[in-house]
């Protein structure tokens, strides 16, 4: 179930004009987002429908063209205008579904605006950009937070957290996570942690590639070519035992320890990576990996969501969205990712691995537009927004599918 807690937060007089500038932003973005619904719609045309990435981006390139607007929103994060134009999705589609009233833009009030899932404690909520503020009260609940919106009234702020009451977070197969498989580390996951394939692996494999080095060199057929060829198969034999054994334990502990994981296209980890011939050994580990990660899932009760095959993971920010093309674009050699949009630097693998977690949180987000027995009592709170993941099928969804 999801429940509402409220909490008055304290604020400063700086903290106060930041909250301020981040609901006005909220204000802008969702009724320029209404704007953009209806003239599109209005005009009749074969393409009615914006996605609501296309309305996310129509925001961006806005801000950008905007210096006002663009200055404004440095310190706001952008979840809140992802949020906004979501939200102005959201009541247009309820209204194309008749369960609500055809939404209007607001008045500029400026008097809230929410962000996903941000870091909290006993008495504290960090907001990305404008950084840490008190609750009057101890924060207490037990579940899982989905987002928290922001509200003001009679010049006091409040923060309300949308808790799913039945994931308690102490349980282990609970929350989301994203995992890369890259070429530094085995797999590096959105926590930021690197999982590091064995050491024992990685000097096995090193004698591999000597050893199949030294073959090449042997005259064809000789004694000795045969000989270290023998040699050879033992090595793969260890290699293979060894990477089993780490392959095993890692999808096994990933899988009980989330309750979904978002990962790559596989043919792609396959694929693009692939291009370093000395790692086709290596290649086939992530081949099981991800074979076993599978099916682990559905022992364990995790759900595997499959980016598709065009998602470029390792070129999007995970913080703003933004996808970096053309001479932008991150090289193999470059091991920080930082957005040229927002500033946002980041390890390039974390960074692909949370545009992986995002998968699963943005679905979540779709979800719970199209779910069909959604409570009106949720559906018009404007209180909370209610973040839904169904609970681990096992099953698999591809997303930004063609
Ligand atoms: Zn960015």
């Amino acid at each position: 179930m999801i429940q509402g807690y409220k909490y008055e937060i304290k604020v400063n007089n700086k903290q106060r004009s930041a909250l301020q500038v981040c609901a006005e932003i909220n204000d802008t973005v969702y009724n320029m987002t209404i704007r953009a619904i209806y003239d599109r719609f209005d005009a009749n045309t074969e393409n009615r429908f914006w996605k609501l990435n296309e309305l996310q981006g129509e925001w961006r390139k806005t801000r950008d063209a905007n210096p006002r607007l663009k200055s404004m929103c440095e310190g706001v994060p952008s979840m809140v205008a992802n949020f906004a134009c979501l939200r102005a999705d959201q009541a247009y589609k309820r209204w194309w579904k008749k369960k609500a009233k055809k939404p209007r833009e607001k008045k500029r009030r400026g008097s809230k605006f929410t962000i996903y899932r941000p870091d909290y404690g006993k008495n504290w909520i960090k907001i990305p950009k404008v950084g840490i503020v008190k609750a009057k009260e101890k924060i207490r609940f037990e579940g899982e937070v989905g987002s928290v919106a922001f509200s003001k009234r009679a010049g006091r702020w409040w923060a309300s957290f949308s808790v799913d009451t039945e994931k308690d977070i102490k349980e282990s197969n609970g929350g989301v996570v994203g995992i890369d498989w890259g070429l530094n580390a085995f797999v590096t996951l959105s926590t930021g942690e690197k999982v590091e394939a064995p050491k024992p692996y990685a000097k096995e494999l090193k004698r591999l590639k000597r050893l199949q080095r030294q073959y090449s060199r042997k005259q064809k057929g000789s004694k000795n070519q045969k000989k270290l060829n023998a040699v050879i198969a033992k090595t793969h034999f260890k290699v293979a035992e060894i990477r089993k054994d780490f392959i095993n334990k890692l999808s096994k502990r990933l899988t009980k320890e989330y309750g979904a994981i978002g990962i790559e296209n596989l043919n792609m980890a396959g694929m693009i990576k692939n291009r370093h011939l000395s790692k086709a050994i290596q290649d086939a580990g992530a081949g099981e990996f991800f074979r076993q990660l599978k099916y682990k899932a559905e022992w364990y009760g995790c759900e595997i969501v499959e980016a598709d095959r065009w998602y470029p993971s390792s070129q999007t920010c995970s913080d703003c969205g933004l996808i970096l093309s053309g001479d932008q674009k991150l090289q193999l050699n470059q091991r920080t990712f930082l957005c040229p949009g927002c500033g946002f630097e980041c390890d390039r693998d974390v960074n692909a691995a949370k545009n992986l977690e995002n998968l699963i949180v943005d679905r979540e987000r779709f979800s719970r537009i199209d779910a069909p027995e959604e409570s009106p009592s949720r559906a018009t709170s404007e209180d909370c927004d209610v973040v839904e993941r169904p609970r681990g099928t096992g099953k698999q969804v591809a997303l930004f599918s063609a």
